[in-house]
């Protein structure tokens, strides 16, 4: 959470900040500011909002200077509004700060400084430490030094960068926890919270471990750990590219990344499916192949969407490799003393890979002794870095704060894993390579459906009004309606619940009336008619019926008021093309209610705090 970008350089500097937290801006938007330092000068502006509203007010990228930061704020501690916007500055002015994530000892050092007579504006908990590091400052004359000083005081986590017009011409950037990416140009540096700010100018680029600093000049860089010990950090190129990262024609990203969909897809399996063997090659995991092999207990640890597509690998790995397998929140696996053996796998899956319960979860399984594995998307994140093994998404950059065609590169992925996992185990050749001509085929099934977009769109549009929404459905197709439920209230702000069909009677069939609308995933497969039934009884009850069925039913469309066909696929794929109408209805009836789809109230993509 909190978009952070910095230059130093040749160029106008806070035209390239302004432009980098535009693209940062899904990791949080409520508020924008930037501090721009010319002739030994700083001048700040930050605003309540996006990064238009900071422009409305003031036009920053037009300051002149060639050394800037900015910030995209997520509220953690205080509210969204102009004073407790970052940058943040100590008490005489001199010394600015970025801040993303939580200064957890903030009360402790506020009240120290509160007691020797310095006073603050705004509540949040990074002000704390910009005075903080003022404070140090006026004892050590030296910036980096003060920052050093402070955070080895600090409990925590941060992505920070410093500026100060004591020293005008340098950055200072540290981390823990929260990600840091330097792009390394000519005499030139960009420091960002992911590599799409800096793309556009730079290819080479460090990641920052946690507890390490960087110091950044116009004459070259260093990076050190907090404690000041010398670092030499690995540069690496990077592979995104600036198109990815475009809206091109498309009103929103999420629906260009709804769209995307059959090229993510083909491109997470590409390589990866030996059709003529029925078997699968996974390059990321071949390191720890002999502990997959013996693994006696699986456990899938994520949040959010993420949490979803782990309840199908769930299934699809014990359905098809036989290997017992635990799903588990990240937020509550950290903290409960999990029981974990040394023949476990830890498997996380993450978007971001930066997201903060779900590392602090691998990190736990870790020192357990577990192998621990990561299934991400953004190439060179935390998760990718501290993992034993793991599975690359190549979805490209997902820029929508809704996921969505991450989530159908994490079931193509975890489709692969348990293959891989079943042919060492129980899987014969012939189902693995009826499984994998599936698979394969499966872009092109998502493609129809999405050709059929407009007649999703009129379906949407019959339900724009309604309140609350049921998501049912059973075996693959269960997690797949809590994952419909989540995409309508993340960003249309109706309250929706995904439930098991069946589960239904024992509770939320007492909501259902004629103003309750529910999304049935009845396709064909071995439960259908029981499904068939549960839907009877919501119809009973007076309830909406919106049915996605498998093409070619028309018993279906008998029973229910819309019906969405999808292709027919095997039952573990089901998911995947059934989640794609949900995208899109999630994603109409949200426009229709003129909400902001990509960037939804209260969110933010990438959750690096707890
Ligand atoms: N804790 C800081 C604030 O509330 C930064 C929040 C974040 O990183 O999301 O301003």
């Amino acid at each position: 959470m909190c978009g952070i970008v910095g230059y130093i350089g040749n160029k106008q500097a806070a035209d390239i900040v302004v432009k980098g937290l535009k693209l940062l801006e899904y990791r949080g938007y409520d508020s924008a500011g930037v501090a721009v330092i010319d002739d030994s000068t700083v001048s700040i502006n930050k605003r309540k909002g996006k990064v238009e509203d900071l422009l409305k007010m003031v036009d920053v990228s037009k300051i002149p200077g060639t050394l800037a930061m900015g910030h995209t704020r997520w509220a953690t501690h205080g509210a969204p509004n102009d004073v407790n916007a970052h940058p943040h500055t100590d008490s005489t002015g001199n010394i600015a700060l970025i801040h993303n994530g939580i200064i957890e000892n903030y009360t402790v050092i506020k009240t120290e400084l509160l007691n020797k007579g310095y006073t603050f504006k705004s509540e949040t908990d990074s002000e704390v430490l910009a005075v903080f590091i003022g404070m140090i400052y006026e004892k050590v004359h030296d910036v980096e030094m003060a920052v050093r000083l402070a955070l080895n005081e600090v409990e925590g986590t941060f992505g920070l960068v410093v500026i100060s017009t004591h020293e005008p011409d340098k950055i200072i950037v540290a981390r823990r926890g929260s990600p840091i990416v330097l792009g390394i140009g000519d005499g030139e540096y960009i420091v960002a919270s992911d590599a799409s700010a800096i793309v556009e100018y730079m290819k080479r680029v460090i990641y920052l471990n946690d507890d390490e600093m960087a110091i950044l000049t116009r004459e070259g860089y260093s990076t050190k750990t907090i404690k000041n010990e010398t670092v030499n950090a690995e540069i690496h190129e990077l592979e995104l590219n600036i198109e990815q990262i475009r809206k091109g024609n498309f009103d929103h990203y999420m629906l260009k990344e709804i769209f995307e969909q059959p090229s993510t897809f083909k491109d997470s399996i590409r390589g990866r499916l030996l059709v003529e063997d029925g078997n699968v090659k996974l390059g990321g995991v071949g390191a720890v192949a002999e502990k997959l092999k013996n693994a006696r207990r699986i456990i899938i640890t994520a949040c959010g969407t993420s949490w979803h597509s782990a309840l199908v690998g769930e299934y699809m790995i014990e359905h098809l490799a036989q290997i017992p397998v635990e799903v588990e929140y990240a937020s509550e696996f950290r903290y409960r003393n999990p029981v974990i053996y040394h023949d476990d796998v830890v498997i996380g899956i993450s978007q971001s890979g930066e997201t903060a319960d779900t590392l602090a979860a691998l990190r736990e399984a870790k020192l357990k002794g577990a192998t621990i594995l990561g299934l991400v998307n953004v190439v060179g994140s935390t998760i990718a870095r501290e993992t034993d093994a793991g599975v690359y998404l190549h979805a490209g950059p997902e820029i929508g704060v809704a996921s969505t065609k991450a989530f159908t590169s994490q079931l193509a992925v975890l489709s692969l894993l348990a293959m891989y996992l079943g042919r060492q185990r129980v899987l014969s050749m012939a189902d693995g390579k009826t499984l994998a001509t599936e698979l394969a085929a499966l872009p092109d099934k998502i493609q129809y459906i999405l050709d059929r977009a407009d007649q999703i769109k009129q379906i949407s549009l019959a339900y724009t009004n309604a309140t609350n929404f049921l998501y049912l459905g059973r075996g693959y197709n269960f997690p797949v309606a809590l994952e419909g439920a989540l995409k309508l209230k993340e960003i249309s702000y109706i309250h929706a619940e995904g439930y098991p069909a069946a589960e239904m009677k024992h509770g939320p069939i007492a909501l259902i009336d004629e103003n309750m609308p529910v999304v049935f995933v009845a396709t064909k497969d071995e439960i259908y008619d029981k499904v068939v039934s549960n839907l009877e009884e919501v119809r009973a009850r007076g309830g909406r019926v919106i049915a996605i069925a498998s093409e070619g039913d028309t018993n279906i469309a008998r029973l229910a008021e819309h019906v969405i066909y999808i292709p027919n696929t095997l039952p573990q794929f089901t998911p995947v093309l059934a989640a794609i109408p949900m995208q899109l209805m999630a994603y109409y009836i949200a426009v229709q209610r003129g909400c902001d789809v990509d960037k939804p109230r209260n969110l933010a993509k990438s959750v690096t705090v707890e």
